[in-house]
């Protein structure tokens, strides 16, 4: 009764919910009555309680596929049915046992499919809540960053540019609030919103109050209260009950699938030729069409498909250990063919850790500062010699500007071995770092100037401003990128000798901010900085160190090797961007650098010009990413860009490759790019592109494998038809081949671990067909040694008047180890089999596997009599087996050859 009751309450409190006008009311009627409060949030416990009661905020997910599913979707191929239909014929003719091991063989290998799909499925599944959007949350009284999931009814969310939308939520508190609402309502531009109240009539599009499930901020910050989750939400409402859309395919699926209708063709055309010849040598109907059908297993390359599936997940598993995470399959291979990376500086290249180095006063007077990290340790030295800050007044001002424009927080060691740490920015966490060294303490100052409104920080403005309270009245503090702020400073003498000044201490690397204040502007800030334009007084330039990551030169080096090209792009001066690309080996002799503004005086003809000297582009707009990536498309390069912010979106989508940044990166960053690289390295990426080299790769020596076996069948079979031999091996023997002997060597290959050459050579030509021209060759000789062995070995064997039904089991055998010879020759192009053979475990297993099935099929009594096998003699097994390794040594000979022409081609290039 009670558990009723209790029932009846929460459907209330359920409907309620879902009835109220939330922009009618006013922020305190909200948030009473969701029964939250905009200090604390709700508590854990109140989370877990509201998630217990509307369920996690969600529409419905696509269910993984049940096993069963899996298995039975493996039967689901033409050439299964032709299995089928086999298997029905070799019955209706009476051959039971041929019939009933058809299926097996089949089952088989629904069997290896399902296990290898299974895994694939495992990872993809745990990648995707790799990708789920995060939100910022107030609870119980704490700032989390938790997935969107989780939110409930009466969250307190923290919003801020770049942030996704995870429900809908009524506003509470904003500043300089922008969002982009094109997804929910069409609207392209981003709607400015507010906390007052609308009447209870107004349009969903017009609640300037509300922010909803789908859109995002693009601008400013803010606070507001979740009022709906999941399906209570606008997009919920709309949204139909299916599931989210398949992905396309990808160029390499697309290229497979040509691929395999290829295949077809030449099966169908096989099926015919084997039929007619086995017509005209009067060979008996049933055995003629067991061959045929054999045959066209035989070609088809049956393994492939799932393959690839397992290939490109194990790819994405791997990427997603080394930090870079898949977010669109497509990603995995267009990294393998990547040529041009276009990369951020700060925290990509460098460590985003700031230190002040340098300073510069309006009177001219040009100041070092020592110190390390964010420790608030150091000396101020101007030509040489220590000053004393506390008695400098045009030090403390600029000091005081850098704690009060700041959002920063400095968080001093806990415990022995920790450091100084920055909660927030670190460009401003350096700045009170630089106040404490100077002797201005942090919280006195802010809490004796309190802020009465800012312009936050953008990318396209590069400034950031705040109004602050002082006894007089009110002060405005402004730093930004010394050409942004120093527009608005009206003496021009100064700002020419600042900006000289600035570009001395750009050229030593440093990363620049310019101060300004101004005073007796009583107006708001709501015009923006337009209105501050000649109003404004210089204060200072401060000058940041940001050490370049250590094992960014070595990516840089590797990118290089591979004919990939890597290019700065930066939001920075040009002359720091150069100096840090001289630093790390991204400009090099010749090479020049270009910012925003000098790009946008540039013709789309002179861009295209100039483009393969330009390896740093500064200052640009993030609209100007774009033209960049377009430039590069033009030349039909593969373009990976990398980003962060909410105006980097259209950039990282354009670009093939949408690297976005896993730490400082943005939500709506996020979402438009193809991968995420959880620790903002540059390195990351370049380890991500040797990944998607290496799962093409491993591809390629599939296909090498897999279409060598079958050719080599197909020459044995064909030789012995056309000479007028008996058939060499039963239907049953090449279907056991092709699925089983075969199947246990697909995952080792797809398996296999990079052999190290993988950045030494070119990036993979886009639009390449997978079988090049160069492996078709390497596979003709594999298939030529191959088919030699085998029917050299059968017709020899057979001249000497042994029983046939041994000398096909001997055959069979020597195909059977040609197999795994040609698997291990196909691991590496140049290097030899036996090099870093047990290195991948996975063929160890796959050979012991196969040995042990091929035993049973020849020493098994109950199996000789299904394979038409019989025992052979060990010294007969011997000699099947150095017949078999034909292929492996034929392998070894031209890789030798290779290998030396490499050599000679690297001394010829030295000489
Ligand atoms: P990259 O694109 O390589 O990461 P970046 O991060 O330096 O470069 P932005 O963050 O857009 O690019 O910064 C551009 C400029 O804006 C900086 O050089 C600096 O002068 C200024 N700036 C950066 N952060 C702030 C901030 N928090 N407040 C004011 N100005 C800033």
């Amino acid at each position: 009764m009670k558990k009723q009751n209790q029932t009846s309450i929460e459907s209330e409190e359920r409907q309620k919910a879902l009835e109220l006008h939330w922009h009618a009311l006013t922020p305190q009627e909200v948030l009473t009555s969701v029964n939250s409060s905009l200090e604390t949030g709700l508590s854990p416990e109140e989370v877990q309680r509201r998630l217990g009661l509307f369920g996690p905020n969600a529409l419905p997910e696509k269910k993984p596929r049940s096993i069963v599913w899996v298995f039975l979707k493996q039967f689901q191929s033409p050439l299964i049915y032709l299995l089928f239909l086999a298997s029905g014929v070799a019955f209706s003719l009476g051959h039971r046992t041929d019939s009933l091991v058809i299926l097996t063989i089949v089952f088989i290998n629904a069997l290896i499919g399902t296990f290898q799909e299974g895994r694939a499925q495992k990872s993809m599944e745990a990648l995707r809540h790799l990708t789920a959007i995060k939100v910022r949350v107030l609870r119980g009284g704490l700032e989390a960053v938790v997935d969107a999931r989780e939110l409930v009814s009466g969250d307190i969310l923290v919003l801020g540019g770049g942030d996704a939308m995870g429900a809908d939520a009524r506003l509470l508190e904003v500043a300089a609030f922008e969002v982009s609402e094109a997804a929910l309502t069409g609207e392209s531009v981003p709607v400015p919103k507010e906390v007052s109240s609308c009447p209870p009539d107004t349009l969903l599009a017009d609640r300037r109050n509300m922010v909803y499930a789908g859109t995002h901020v693009t601008a400013g910050r803010g606070r507001a209260v979740v009022v709906a989750t999941g399906f209570g939400t606008e997009v919920g409402k709309i949204a139909t009950l299916t599931t989210t859309a398949e992905e396309p395919k990808t160029p390499l699926e697309q290229k497979m699938t040509q691929f395999g209708r290829t295949i077809i063709w030449a099966a169908s055309l096989m099926f015919v030729l084997v039929m007619a010849i086995g017509f005209l040598r009067g060979l008996p109907f049933s055995e003629i069409l067991m061959v045929a059908i054999s045959q066209v297993v035989s070609v088809i390359p049956e393994g492939l498909p799932v393959a690839m599936t397992v290939a490109l997940a194990m790819g994405m598993q791997r990427m997603a250990r080394r930090g870079a995470i898949v977010r669109r399959l497509v990603a995995v291979e267009t990294l393998g063919s990547t040529n041009v990376i276009c990369t951020d500086k700060t925290g990509t290249l460098t460590r985003n850790e700031m230190t002040v180095t340098s300073i510069f006063l309006p009177e001219g007077r040009q100041m070092e500062m020592t110190g390390s990290g964010y420790e608030p340790e150091g000396k101020i030295l101007e030509d040489g010699s220590e000053i004393d800050p506390r008695k400098d007044e045009a030090l403390l001002n600029l000091f005081r500007a850098g704690v009060l424009c700041n959002d920063a927080r400095l968080i001093p060691p806990n415990d022995q071995g920790s450091h100084w740490r920055v909660l927030g920015d670190p460009t401003e966490g350096s700045l009170l770092t630089m106040a404490l060294k100077g002797g201005v303490p942090i919280e006195d100052t802010q809490r004796k100037f309190p802020r009465l409104a800012e312009i936050p920080f953008d990318s396209v403005s590069k400034m950031m401003a705040v109004q602050v309270q002082d006894e007089k009245g009110s002060l405005i503090f402004l730093k930004g990128a010394p050409e942004a702020v120093l527009e608005l400073v009206l003496d021009e003498q100064m700002k020419k000798r600042a900006l000289t000044a600035g570009e001395k201490m750009a050229a030593q690397a440093l990363r620049l901010l310019a101060f300004a204040v101004v005073d007796g502007f009583d107006a708001d800030l709501g015009k923006g900085f337009e209105a501050l334009r000649g109003r404004a007084r210089f204060l200072g330039l401060v000058g940041q160190f940001d050490p370049p990551r250590p094992e960014v030169q070595e990516a840089v080096r590797r990118c290089r090797d591979a004919g990939i090209l890597p290019i700065m792009v930066t939001g920075d001066h040009k002359l720091t961007g150069l100096a840090v690309a001289r630093i790390l080996g991204i400009a090099r002799e010749g090479d020049i650098a270009l910012d925003g503004r000098e790009l946008a005086e540039l013709s789309e003809a002179q861009l295209q010009d100039q483009l393969d000297r330009i390896s740093v582009f500064a200052r640009v707009h993030p609209a100007q990413k774009l033209r960049i990536v377009n430039a590069w498309q033009a030349r039909k390069a593969v373009v990976a860009m990398t980003g962060d912010g909410v105006n980097d979106a259209p950039a990282l989508a354009k670009a093939d490759v949408g690297v976005a940044m896993g730490i400082t990166g943005t939500e709506v960053a996020k979402e438009a790019s193809k991968i995420v690289i959880t620790d903002d390295n540059f390195a990351t990426i370049v380890h991500a592109v040797e990944e998607g080299r290496l799962v093409y790769r491993n591809l390629q020596k599939l296909i090498l494998y897999l279409v060598g076996t079958g050719i080599s069948e197909i020459v044995v079979l064909f030789a012995a038809l056309l000479l007028g031999y008996p058939l060499p091996l039963a239907a049953v023997q090449i279907l056991w081949i092709n699925l089983v002997a075969d199947g246990t060597m697909t995952l080792p290959l797809v398996m296999d671990p990079p052999e190290g050459s993988e950045m030494r050579s070119p990036p993979i030509p886009r639009g390449e067909p997978i079988l090049t021209r160069q492996l078709f060759k390497r596979l003709s000789l594999m298939a030529i040694a191959m088919a030699l062995s085998t029917f050299g070995y059968y017709a020899y064997r057979l001249s000497l008047g042994i029983p046939f039904a041994q000398v096909q089991t001997e055959t069979f055998t020597v195909l059977a180890v040609c197999q795994w010879f040609n698997a291990l020759n196909c691991r590496s192009e140049r290097q030899s089999a036996f090099q870093g053979l047990f290195r991948n475990r996975w063929i160890i297993g796959g050979l012991v596997i196969g040995n042990l099935f091929h035993i049973a099929v020849i020493y098994a009594p109950p199996l000789n009599h299904v394979f038409h096998t019989v025992p052979l003699p060990f010294g007969q097994v011997i000699a099947v087996g150095l017949t078999a390794s034909l292929v492996l040594w034929v392998e070894e000979i031209r890789k030798y050859f290779v290998r030396r022409s490499d050599i000679a081609s690297v001394v010829a290039r030295r000489l």
